[in-house]
């Protein structure tokens, strides 16, 4: 049988690596894609899969790639939603990046369908909601981050009472060992020494921010409590999650740092698909190095795992504030070190609370990201 998928942020690293995935196997059809404003690439896309129908949020882009297209173009905010209602996937795949990922991951759950996620955000804004909304209505949350689909995998065969502890592991990213983090240029912070990621997540995985999000993605994917959620950093980046048993045993998730593994086994669950990636040999890689992470360098795991504790729209603040302070990081506005200033600022200012809905995390996202550009403003 055919599994059929719709991918959101397809021109994306993500994106156009399931493309490569899809492109290879019979049991997989791309059914539609979209993409923020790289208009040209979805084209591009849509013409190599023989799509008659695309989706670009950006309405700028989505004129260009119309009058150069001849299917369909599905135009703003709202087209990820279109595109489920109207290809009526099997499977949704989410690499859409930041906040912008929630409401299409709402939109496929509401209607029943799986999703491979890959847009954490939906779970570190969304997740009490997000996973309710799920087990409502049976659609299923396949984790495409490569922590938690390593997670996922040593999950398979274990009772979850059987879990005494999750290990994420982290890179560390390119600041590793270091004790402060001034004078720290653009160039440096997206130079990340184990993955080749998008921007914003290249700056979040040296910050460690990246780490806290997925602590709070892991406490809604596998329901356990952050006491027993913990990182440890692990340079190579071969392992990629473990798990402690009652027993005394832990599993482990190995190979190399390749994202077609995960992504093959979000498509593909619960098979097993052939994934041409080159095979851990580790005699070849020798060495194996883990520490302990350093919160105070690195304060944004500990504003992470804090507003993942008090949950209801921490984590929503959370997410905005990290968003704004990346972006102003790359447009050289603050330091790197001001990254955390601000996110912390703005958590204090929001304060905290329950989350009643959807339509309140939003205006909370929303007031969120005024609040920080404010602080940022601020700053000097
Ligand atoms: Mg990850």
């Amino acid at each position: 049988m055919t599994r059929r998928v719709l991918i959101l942020g397809a021109s994306g690293s993500i994106g156009t690596q399931a493309l490569e995935i899809i492109a290879a196997r019979d049991d997989l059809e791309a059914v539609g894609l979209a993409v923020g404003s790289d208009w040209q690439t979805a084209v591009a896309q849509a013409r190599g899969f023989g799509l008659d129908l695309i989706g670009v949020a950006d309405p700028e882009a989505a004129s260009e790639a119309q009058s150069n297209f001849a299917g369909t173009v599905l135009s703003g905010q709202s087209a990820a939603r279109e595109l489920i209602g109207v290809t009526a996937p099997d499977i949704v795949l989410n690499g859409i990046v930041g906040a912008a990922g929630l409401g299409p991951t709402i939109a496929a759950l509401t209607e029943g369908v799986d999703v491979a996620l890959a847009n954490k955000e939906s779970l570190v804004i969304g997740g009490e909601l997000v996973t309710e909304l799920a087990s409502a209505t049976g659609a299923k949350l396949l984790p495409v981050d490569s922590e938690h689909s390593a997670l996922f995998q040593l999950m398979e065969h274990e009772s979850p009472d059987a879990v005494s502890r999750m290990v994420l592991t982290a890179s560390g990213g390119p600041f590793r060992g270091r004790k402060q983090l001034g004078g720290i240029t653009v160039e440096q912070a997206l130079d990340h020494p184990t993955w080749a990621m998008g921007g914003r997540i290249t700056i979040d995985s040296a910050t460690l921010m990246n780490k806290g999000f997925e602590m709070i993605e892991a406490h809604h994917l596998f329901r356990l409590p952050y006491r027993q959620i913990d990182v440890v950093v692990h340079p190579q980046s071969i392992v990629h999650s473990l798990i402690d048993l009652r027993d005394g045993a832990t599993l482990a998730h190995l190979g190399y740092p390749d994202m077609r593994v995960p992504i093959a086994y979000a498509l593909t669950w619960p098979e097993r698909a052939e994934v041409p990636v080159e095979r851990l040999d580790l005699a070849k890689v020798g060495t194996l190095e883990f520490e302990e992470p350093d919160p105070v360098t690195f304060r944004c795991l500990g504003l992470a795992r804090e507003a993942g504790e008090a949950g209801g729209i921490a984590p929503c603040v959370l997410n905005a504030a990290d968003e704004v302070a990346v972006a102003s990081f790359l447009e050289g506005q603050i330091e790197f070190s001001q990254i955390a200033t601000v996110i912390e600022q703005t958590l204090e200012d929001v304060g905290s609370g329950a989350a009643k809905g959807f339509e309140e995390l939003f205006a909370v996202d929303e007031a969120s990201r005024e609040r920080a550009s404010e602080i940022i403003y601020g700053l000097d």
